[in-house]
């Protein structure tokens, strides 16, 4: 990590030649919910974007191939550029709960061999289950175990958004509620609720400030829409629970901070909620190497 480093945005997708064609039939929904289309970049890109605002970025992948029919991106495509992008990109794995014990040995394969550090994003909405589920405790399990940081989108959807149906996927599965049974029952496992969690946004607040290894991320929603609780609270009760993060290419990080800038946060959690929450998390020491454990904050 370079001294540098003003932000850790904690929720990227990237958007390779190799993710776009994992993404597939998805990609033309979502183009037309957020009404842009997603041209493809290259890592080096992505990382020369994000050198040039002196910030990181988590890269996230996802691998819902059960329900999908779809094969993922390899982990291992995000773990090269986690390799040749140390001072920009840290890796978070793919993995489908669905696939069980293939599951748990990938999650240790992304740790051990690939160095990655954390599973995400998980969309159990999009995937169909239960966080709480306890077919996918093992997973859970082992991911404490090895310290990887797990990332959950909860909330509204924009995968079916505005489509007869909403082409199938059910609210039921994004309440937060079910990752907070996840959080109590495996207490070291740390746990990032994407997005404002709306409509469960007082759930997701009462979750953080209960249990120190629930997160938030403020990825996905331009942040004048952000609901005003979340604002009062992270000013207040959470301003150590809270993350920054886009959701890139959805939303860059340009005008995340624009938006950002013209709300009511205080000075002082601001650099919180940019950088130094983050950092608490991931275990990161400026001027490079790990700085140990996850310290819940
Ligand atoms: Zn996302």
């Amino acid at each position: 990590m370079q001294s540098d480093i003003v932000a850790i945005d904690i929720h990227t997708h990237p958007s390779t030649e190799i993710m776009l064609a994992a993404v597939g039939k998805r990609r033309e929904a979502m183009a037309k919910y957020f009404k842009r289309e997603r041209p493809a970049v290259s890592f080096e890109q992505m990382a020369q974007y994000y050198a040039e605002r002196k910030m990181m970025a988590v890269i996230l992948n996802n691998d819902d191939e059960t329900t999908t029919g779809l094969a993922p991106a390899p982990n291992d495509h995000l773990a090269d550029a986690q390799r040749d992008f140390p001072d920009q990109f840290i890796a978070f794995c793919g993995i489908d709960p669905h696939k069980g014990k293939k599951a748990v040995d990938e999650l240790r394969r992304c740790h051990d061999e690939l160095g990655m550090r954390g599973i995400g994003e998980l969309n159990p909405a999009r995937q169909k289950y239960h966080a709480n589920d306890p077919a996918f405790y093992p997973l859970w399990e082992e991911a404490q175990r090895l310290g990887m940081i797990v990332l959950f989108h909860t909330g509204m959807l924009g995968s079916g958004a505005g489509t007869p149906g909403g082409m199938g996927f059910k609210f039921k599965y994004a309440n937060p509620l079910d990752i907070d049974e996840v959080a109590a029952d495996f207490p070291e496992l740390q746990i990032i609720c994407a997005h404002p969690s709306w409509p469960w946004q007082s759930e997701v607040l009462a979750m953080a400030r209960h249990k120190t290894n629930i997160w938030i991320d403020l990825s996905g929603w331009a942040p004048k829409y952000f609901p005003a609780e979340l604002v009062q609270q992270a000013n207040s009760l959470i301003p150590d629970r809270i993350l920054f993060g886009t959701d890139w290419p959805v939303i860059d990080p340009d005008q995340w901070m624009e938006g950002f800038a013209a709300l009511p946060f205080k000075d002082e959690v601001r650099p919180r909620i940019l950088l130094h929450n983050a950092i608490r998390l991931l275990g990161l020491a400026p001027n490079g190497g790990a700085a140990g454990a996850v310290t819940p904050g």
